[in-house]
């Protein structure tokens, strides 16, 4: 007997509700429930003084896809910020990514020769060819002075664990250039929604059924009577109860502070490489849109392990954590009307345009089957 809802979508975070809105796109019904009070996942923001403020961090849109990129933009309009986060190590202000700027700081190099000279002299004088954990990956790129000032102390107080104990392709995602270019990302596009990013999932879920508050596990049997297929955004180890292991991420603690001055750090964000900070980085939300207001909020970021209790942010992407997830991948492919997606779901640490790319492509695959 056909049932209530064609589509119970578990999650109104990015995949579920882009989903959501491509299937009643194609004219199916869809109920979006969500454990939280509010809808958007992680990419939720609360207004607090006049400012939006990213309460599961802060999030910057980039893409290299103009598809994804005209995808957001026929719901929102973004503006054209450019994320260059400063650092602060060992007393002084640092550009980041690591480039020209950074170099001259670091060393006065003045042209691309001299500071590929440094770091070529560097990576020579530690002399591994084939590195196997990030503080060799690191070593063997950038060398002593860039992996010392900047990256291991900050790296082992994100993920809690020694350099040599975590997994090489977490830094690949940190760019070096030989250009004075203090642009974060390098994609052609990039911004926030202007508005903020609520205003994105309000649109994406326009015209569909949501009911936040709704924790799914809390009655199993009467959520999958209402739908004949599931689209489930959560954590997929406890989609199966556990029953293989509790698959490991690294949390954060977020501590905000309403300031009564109009700029504190004159930047969106500052990474505190030092371990002597608890803290990674301290993020100031007026930044990411131009905000004029008189007080200002900021949020400094504390890493943590994660719990039960406390939010799932980063997975632990290594050999045990990752075999663990093949396993319930197995299990989740045996489940035929259950659609798993997103970062929770897979395991993998997403961007958000690429939440948004596959949970085109398999709301299209799906919906053009149906
Ligand atoms: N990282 C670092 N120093 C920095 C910033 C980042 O060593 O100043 C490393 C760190 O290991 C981190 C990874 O690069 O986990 C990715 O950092 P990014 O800020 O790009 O990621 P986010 O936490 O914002 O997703």
């Amino acid at each position: 007997m056909k049932k209530q809802y064609d589509y119970l979508i578990i999650g109104s975070g990015l995949y579920g509700s882009v989903f959501a809105h491509e299937a009643k796109k194609a004219g199916k019904k869809c109920l979006v429930i969500d454990k939280r009070d509010h809808i958007g996942g992680n990419v939720y923001c609360e207004n607090i003084e006049g400012i939006n403020v990213h309460k599961y961090g802060a999030h910057i849109f980039h893409t290299n896809d103009k598809a994804i990129w005209d995808y957001v933009n026929q719901f929102v309009e973004f503006n054209n910020f450019t994320n260059s986060p400063m650092s602060l190590s060992k007393g002084k202000m640092y550009n980041l990514p690591f480039n020209m700027n950074t170099f001259y700081q670091l060393w006065g190099t003045k042209t691309p020769q001299e500071a590929k000279a440094k770091i070529e002299e560097q990576v020579a004088a530690y002399g591994v060819k084939d590195p196997k954990n990030l503080e060799e990956q690191a070593l063997s790129l950038v060398g002593k002075d860039i992996y010392d000032y900047f990256i291991k102390e900050y790296t082992e107080k994100q993920w809690g664990r020694k350099a040599t104990e975590l997994p090489a392709f977490i830094i690949k995602r940190l760019p070096v250039r030989f250009t004075f270019d203090n642009n974060y990302f390098n994609d052609t596009y990039q911004g926030i929604p202007i508005g903020g990013y609520n205003k994105l999932i309000d649109k994406l879920l326009d015209g569909i059924e949501v009911v936040t508050n709704t924790n799914y596990f809390s009655d199993r049997a009467k959520f999958d009577e209402l739908a004949d297929k599931i689209v489930y955004s959560g954590k997929i180890d406890e989609y199966f109860d556990y029953k293989l292991g509790v698959l490991e991420y690294r949390s954060l603690q977020f501590e905000n502070e309403v300031l009564d001055t109009d700029n504190f750090q004159g930047n969106a964000v500052v990474n505190y490489n030092d371990a002597s900070y608890p803290f990674t980085r301290i993020i100031e939300h007026k930044h990411f849109e131009f905000g004029k207001q008189s007080k200002t909020v900021i949020t400094k970021e504390y890493p943590c392990e994660w719990n039960p209790s406390n939010e799932a942010f980063y997975p632990i992407n290594d050999a045990k954590n990752q075999a663990l997830f093949e396993e319930y991948k197995k299990l989740s492919l045996e489940e035929k009307n259950v659609i798993f997606g997103g970062r929770l779901s897979e395991y993998r640490y997403y961007d958000m345009h690429q939440i948004i790319a596959i949970a085109l492509k398999r709301s299209k695959t799906e919906l053009n089957n149906d």
